[in-house]
C-alpha cells in the first residue's frame, strides 16, 4: 500500500489503491495484523492448496484471545504471567508456543512422563478406536489399573473407586470418611488446596478469597521450619506442630464435633513445598486416628514419583494412610482421577451408596493411567526424579550462596521450592520479587510458578523426564533473571 501511495506521487496516472476504500487495502492490513505469523502461513498455504501440517494453528493474536477470553470464560483472567504464553504444542520437556518459541516447562507436574509421550499418545489413541465405555461393563483396563495402583501402595490400599479429577477424588474420599467415621469434622492444613467441589472448597483454605472457614473445618499449622512458629532452633520441631492437631482436635470437639479426616497433601506444595520433619505427619495422623478420623494422603500433586524415590509422596513420611487420592498426572494429561483405599472401607461406603462415575475408570482413560506406569517404570523415572531433583537442588543452592534474595531451597525429587525474601534476617517475603523473577524466567523461556501463602516461593515441578542440560539451563536462567531484578 505505502508503495503505491509513493508511485502515486511520483507517477499520478498510476491509480492510487491507499486511497480507494472499494480496493479494501486498509482493511486487508488491519486483519493481517490481528494474525499471528503461524496463521498468515497458514492461511497462505491453505490458499496455495499445501496440506496443513498442524490440525489447529492459531490464527489469532494474544490481544484478541484475552478480549475473546474475558468475554467467555469471565472477567477475571486466571493466566499465567504478566505476558500470557499461547501454548499450541508439547513434546518432552518442551511447550511451544504459537509463534514457534521453545519453553523448558519446569512448572507442569501433569505431564510427568513429558508433554505427549509417545507411548501414552499411542495408547490414546488406540483404545480411543477399539471401545471407550464405561466400568458397568467387564473389562480388563480397569482392573489391571487398579491392581497395579494397589501394588504401588506397598500396603492392603488395594480398592480403587475412579473419578475424573483430583477434586472429585478428594469428594469421594469425603464422603467414604464420613460414611465410614459417622463424623463431619475435617482437619486440613492451613492454606492447603484440595479442589473445587462444595466439601472440597471447604477444606481448601489458599483458595478462598474471603477468608473465612465453614464451621466443620479446622486448620492445623504448616509444619515451616524456615518461616513458622517453631524454627531450626525448636528441639523436634516435627513434635511441636504436630500438637496442634491436638489443639484442632479439642476445637471441633467444642463445637460437638469429631474429625471424620484429615487430608494431607504430602508435598505441602501449597505451603511452599516443605520439608517436615520425618515424624510430623506420623503424629499427626497417630492423633487424628486417636480421635476417629481417616487421613487421607492427597497425592494429586506428590504421587507417581514426583518426590523420587518412593511413587507415593506419603511414602517419604514413612505413615500408611487409610485413603489416598491421585489426579493431575495419572494420565499425563487425560482426566484420570483415583481413590485408593481398604477393601473394607470402600465396601462400607458403596453398601450406602450406589457409587457410579460415567467416565471414572472408562477404557481410554485406564489405557492412559496403565501406558504412565509403564513409562515410569520402563525409563527409571523414579531414579531419574532422586537424581536430578539433587542436582537441580544444589545448583539452586549455589545461586542462594551468590544471591542474597534467596531465604531458603526447599524440597524433594523434582518437587522444588525457592524461597525469596526482601532480608535474610527478617525473612520478610519478596512477593513482587518472586513475580518478577517469574517473569523473567518467562521471558528467558523457562516456565516456572509462584506458591505460599505470601506468594514469594519460586515452584519447580518439571516433567520426570528431565536431564542435566535441562537443569543446567533453568539454573542459568534463574541466575540471569536474579541478577537483573
Ligand atoms: N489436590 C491437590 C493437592 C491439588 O494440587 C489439586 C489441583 N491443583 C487438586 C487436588 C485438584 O485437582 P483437580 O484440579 O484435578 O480437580
Amino acid at each position: 500500500m505505502l508503495v503505491n501511495a509513493y508511485r502515486h506521487t511520483q507517477t499520478p496516472d498510476e491509480p492510487n489503491y491507499a486511497a480507494d476504500a472499494g480496493f479494501g487495502g486498509w482493511e486487508a492490513l488491519e486483519t493481517l495484523q490481528r494474525l499471528t505469523r503461524a496463521g498468515v502461513e497458514t492461511i497462505v498455504d491453505a490458499a496455495c492448496g499445501i496440506p496443513l501440517p498442524r490440525a489447529s494453528v492459531p490464527v489469532h493474536s494474544n490481544a484478541d484471545m484475552m478480549a475473546r477470553r474475558k468475554r467467555l470464560l469471565g472477567s477475571r483472567p486466571y493466566l499465567f504471567y504478566d505476558r500470557p504464553i499461547h501454548a499450541v504444542r508439547g513434546e518432552g520437556v518442551w511447550i511451544i508456543d504459537s509463534s514457534g518459541r521453545r519453553f523448558l516447562d519446569c512448572y507442569n507436574n501433569v505431564p510427568i512422563v513429558g508433554h505427549c509421550h509417545p507411548h501414552v499418545t499411542e495408547a490414546i489413541s488406540r483404545q480411543s478406536r477399539t471401545l471407550n465405555t464405561n466400568t458397568r461393563y467387564l473389562g480388563e483396563q480397569v482392573l489391571d489399573y487398579a491392581e497395579r495402583l494397589g501394588q504401588k501402595t506397598g500396603a492392603a490400599l488395594t480398592a480403587c473407586a475412579f473419578v475424573n479429577s483430583g477434586s472429585e477424588a478428594n469428594d469421594v474420599a469425603w464422603r467414604i470418611a464420613t460414611a465410614w467415621t459417622g463424623a463431619r469434622g475435617a482437619l486440613t492444613q492451613e492454606f492447603a488446596y484440595h479442589g473445587i467441589t462444595e466439601a472440597i472448597d471447604a477444606v481448601s483454605p489458599s483458595a478462598s478469597r474471603i477468608g473465612a472457614l465453614a464451621a466443620h473445618v479446622r486448620t492445623l499449622l504448616a509444619p515451616d521450619g524456615y518461616r513458622g512458629i517453631y524454627r531450626g532452633d525448636t528441639p523436634d520441631p516435627g513434635s511441636r506442630y504436630a500438637e496442634d492437631a491436638d489443639r484442632a482436635i479439642q476445637s471441633l470437639a467444642e463445637a460437638g464435633l469429631k474429625p471424620a479426616a484429615y487430608f494431607v497433601d504430602s508435598a505441602f506444595m501449597t505451603n511452599g513445598i516443605l520439608e517436615p520433619q520425618k515424624n510430623y505427619v506420623a503424629e499427626v495422623f497417630r492423633r487424628v486416628r486417636a480421635a476417629g478420623g481417616l487421613c487421607i494422603a492427597d497425592e494429586v500433586q506428590s504421587g507417581f514419583g514426583r518426590m523420587g524415590r518412593h511413587f507415593y509422596g506419603y511414602q517419604h513420611h514413612d505413615v500408611v494412610p487409610d485413603i489416598i487420592t491421585i489426579g493431575k498426572p495419572a494420565g499425563n494429561g487425560h482426566p484420570v482421577g483415583v481413590v485408593i483405599t481398604r477393601p473394607e472401607i470402600l465396601d462400607h461406603f458403596i453398601e450406602q451408596s450406589a457409587f457410579f462415575s460415567t467416565f471414572g475408570g472408562n477404557n481410554v482413560s485406564c489405557a492412559a493411567g496403565l501406558a504412565v506406569l509403564d513409562v515410569l517404570e520402563n525409563e527409571d523415572l523414579l531414579a531419574n526424579a532422586t537424581a536430578i531433583g539433587a542436582y537441580f537442588k544444589a545448583g539452586l543452592q549455589a545461586l542462594a550462596a551468590k544471591h542474597d534474595i534467596i531465604g531458603i531451597v526447599r524440597g524433594t525429587g523434582l518437587a522444588l521450592g525457592v524461597e525469596l525474601v526482601i532480608d535474610r534476617n527478617s525473612r520478610a517475603p519478596a512477593a513482587k520479587q518472586t513475580s518478577q523473577l517469574i517473569n523473567r524466567l518467562r521471558d528467558e523461556g523457562v516456565l516456572a510458578g509462584s506458591e505460599g501463602i505470601h506468594g514469594n516461593i519460586v515452584k519447580l515441578r518439571p516433567p520426570l523426564v528431565f536431564r542435566r542440560e535441562h537443569v543446567d539451563q533453568a539454573v542459568l536462567a534463574f541466575e540471569r533473571s536474579l541478577s537483573a531484578l
